[in-house]
Parts: C-alpha cells; structure tokens; sequence
C-alpha cells in the first residue's frame, strides 16, 4: 500500500481524466490519476468517437430536454480547434479523421432548424451551408428520397476512441504522472488544506481533486459530501460487417438520433444515442433489441445502401447525463479544490474540458468562460426551475 502526495488527484481514467492528467502534467504539475479497473474502457472505450463540430439532433431518442445547441457550438468551435493539435502534442496517431459531415432533414420543420443552426455555427466561426435535398444528394448520393436538405460542415469527423485515452495516458505519464490500473476510489475526506483520497492501492493526498469518474461522477460527488443530479445510463452503438468504401462522409440528421460513417476497415458504425436496457454500473447494459430494429430502421431510410450490409455487433456503453442536458465543469461549490467535469459530448470537449480544468488549477483565467456550465446548478438543493428555464 502506498501513501503518497500528489498536487493534483485526477479519479477516472477514461478520456476526460486521461485528457485532464496529461494538461496539468504538462504544465508540470505533480499527477496522480487512480482508475477502478482498466482505462478506457467505459463511456471512453464504447463511444461512438464522433468529433460534433457543426450542431446535430438535440435529443437522444426518449431524452426529455433538449441540448441547448446555440450554446454548445461556440464550444464545439474551440474543441474542433484544439483536436487539431492533439496528436502534435500527445506525439502520437489517435486517427483523427476530418471526413467532413451532413445533417440532414427530413420534415419541413427540421429544414427549418438547418439554418436556424446554420446561423449559429458562422456566427461562431464553423463554416456550414445548407443544401437542398437534390443538392445533397448531388453531393453525396448514397443518401436517399426521403432526405430533404442538410447543412455541410467539412470539419465534422471521428477520432479513433480506441487511440486516443491511451495515447493521453501514456503522454501524462511521460510528463511524470502516476498513473494506477485497478485502483478504486473509496472514501474522500478535506482534512486541512487537502484532500486525503483513499483507494485499494493505497492512500493519496492533494489539494486539488478532479473527478472525472463519468457514470460514477455523482457517487465520487457523493463521497466528497456533495450530492449532484447525474443520472447515469447507457446508450447503444451498431456496427455492420466490413463493405468495399461507399460512404466518404459522415452522416447525422438534425431532429432524431442517428449518426452513421464507414471507418476504414469498411464497417459502418452507427449511433445516435438510442438506449440500452438498466445500467448497473461497471456491467455492460443489455442491449434492446426493438431500439436495434429502430436505429437501422432510420440508418437504412436516409442510407438505403445500407440495407444490404448485415450487422456483425451491437454494444452499449455508460454515460452521465445531467438533467440539463448540457455538460457540467467546474469547482463543486461548498468542495474547495474538488472539480468535476462530465456530461454531453465529453469525448469531442476533452481537450477543452481538460484545458479548462488546468486552467482553473493553476489559476488562470480560463480562455473560454464556462461558468454558466458550473456544477451548481446540479446541487440537489439547486432549484429545479434553473435547470427547466
Ligand atoms: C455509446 C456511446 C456513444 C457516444 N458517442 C459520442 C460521440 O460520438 N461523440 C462525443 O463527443 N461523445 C460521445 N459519447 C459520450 C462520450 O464518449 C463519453 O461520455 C466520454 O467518453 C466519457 O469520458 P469520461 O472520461 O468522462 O468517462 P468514462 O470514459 O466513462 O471514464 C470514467 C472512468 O472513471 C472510472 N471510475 C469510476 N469510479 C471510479 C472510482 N471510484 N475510482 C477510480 N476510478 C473510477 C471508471 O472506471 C471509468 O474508467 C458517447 C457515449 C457513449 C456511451
């Protein structure tokens, strides 16, 4: 058993701990970062690894609220920027593919939200362009009749989930962290200026303590003494057998839960957020069969040629959603030095939310102010009508 301090403890090694490690490491702080079990294998390891830079469906199918997306895109704006350095800085591949995307519409209505969106992504810098169903379909004809516009954006794209929290890991280590495997977080105490951090592998001290735990954010909070609303569940993802290329671009579609892309072995990997059965944390939720059936159903309409391709996989993977629906990063008001960040679209925002997060450690200004996105508003004494407005 080890009893060690540390400037900071990160809890989670799945992208955003990894992320976050590696950025204070970085600016030379002295990282510990625990994990449960293995890294990246929970909401890190299962994603469907999509890059959001131009705003897509605003619910998952069955989500109550939507995602405020006129708020998220300028963050979508700096994430996209940053992706474009993360393999220059990690000095690794992690298979960042910019295939350039469409979402598509198929009401009027959600022509409508196309360039209602559309005017929100060049006012924040991300260049999209609506197109009309013919134009489209000249663009990219693999998608079928029913589709009836879609707005362009050519920095959409996917990074290889795979790749990239190992590849994070393994930088934060070279930048001196210490990174354990196996080593759950099991009790959290503020005994003076620090936090005493206590795990299976041993006992850890530190001023500051990020929790980046994703599914297992709200009970981390819950050791540290705070309650925060993070419902943890899971979503599916559905992957076909490998097809010679037929799909350059990615695929996504404003008013319901659908992504879908050919990656390079050929597969077509499709999401959008379609629920898997009870999750109990640390297992792999049951797959829905009937929510299987549904996803393609909408895959094969807006991708006809997907019809002829059988699927060889289906798996779930956890997240944390906030009632909200927007993501939460931020000092855990009432917790001096205990940080949390998860929530909507954590693989894209990783490089941000870390770069945050480091920034709120060694006390600079954060280049991208954040403060409406504070966990505050997720206290269970927090009044609900906020999180409704
Ligand atoms: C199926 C699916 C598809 C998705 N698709 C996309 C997408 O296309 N684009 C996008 O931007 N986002 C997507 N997301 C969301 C995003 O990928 C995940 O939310 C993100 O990867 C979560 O990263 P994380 O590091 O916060 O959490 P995780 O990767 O879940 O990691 C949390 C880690 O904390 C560890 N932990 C928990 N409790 C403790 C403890 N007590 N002590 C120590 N360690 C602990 C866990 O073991 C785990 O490894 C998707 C999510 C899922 C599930």
């Amino acid at each position: 058993m080890v009893s060690q301090t540390a400037d900071v403890i990160v809890i989670g090694g799945g992208v955003l701990g990894s992320a976050t490690a590696f950025e204070l490491a970085d600016r030379g702080l002295d990282v510990v970062l625990l994990e449960r079990a293995l890294p990246g294998r929970q909401g890190s390891g299962t994603t469907a690894g999509n890059l959001h830079i131009q705003a897509i469906h605003t619910r998952r199918p069955g989500q109550g609220i939507a995602v405020d997306a006129a708020r998220l895109v300028p963050l979508q704006k700096v994430a996209s920027d940053l992706w474009e350095g993360v393999e220059e800085r990690l000095g690794r591949p992690v298979e960042v593919v910019r295939c350039g995307g469409f979402t598509v519409a198929e009401t009027p209505e959600d022509l409508a939200a196309l360039h209602e969106k559309s005017a929100w992504e060049r006012a924040a810098g991300i260049e999209t362009e609506v197109l009309d169903g013919d134009a489209v379909r000249a663009a990219l004809p693999q998608l079928g009749p029913s589709v009836l516009g879609a707005t362009w954006c050519a920095a959409d794209g996917y990074a290889n989930s795979l790749l990239v929290t190992p590849a994070y890991l393994r930088a934060a280590r070279e930048r001196g962290a210490r990174v354990y495997s196996n080593a759950p977080v099991t009790a959290l105490a503020r005994v003076g200026q620090d936090w005493e951090v206590r795990s299976t592998v041993g006992n850890f001290s530190a001023p500051v303590v990020v929790n980046a735990a994703g599914p297992w954010a709200g009970r981390v909070t819950q050791l540290a003494g705070a309650e925060l609303r993070l419902e943890p569940l899971a979503i599916q993802m559905l992957e076909t057998v490998r097809a010679p290329r037929f799909l350059p671009h990615l695929v996504q579609h404003i008013g319901i839960g659908l992504s879908v892309k050919q990656v390079g072995s050929g597969s077509v990997v499709i999401g959008g957020g379609w629920p898997a059965g009870q999750l109990t944390l640390g297992e792999p939720a049951p797959v829905v069969d009937e929510n299987v059936a549904g996803n393609l159903a909408d895959a094969v309409r807006v991708v006809p040629e997907l019809a002829g391709l059988g699927l060889s996989r289906a798996w779930s993977g956890p997240l944390a959603a906030t009632p909200d629906e927007m993501p939460v990063v931020g000092e855990v008001p009432g917790l001096t030095g205990f940080l949390v960040a998860t929530g909507t679209y954590s693989f894209t925002f990783s490089p941000l939310w870390a770069r945050t997060l480091a920034e709120t450690v060694t006390g600079e200004t954060p280049q991208v102010d954040v403060r409406d996105l504070g966990p505050e508003r997720l206290l269970a004494t927090a009044g609900k009508e906020a999180i409704s407005a």
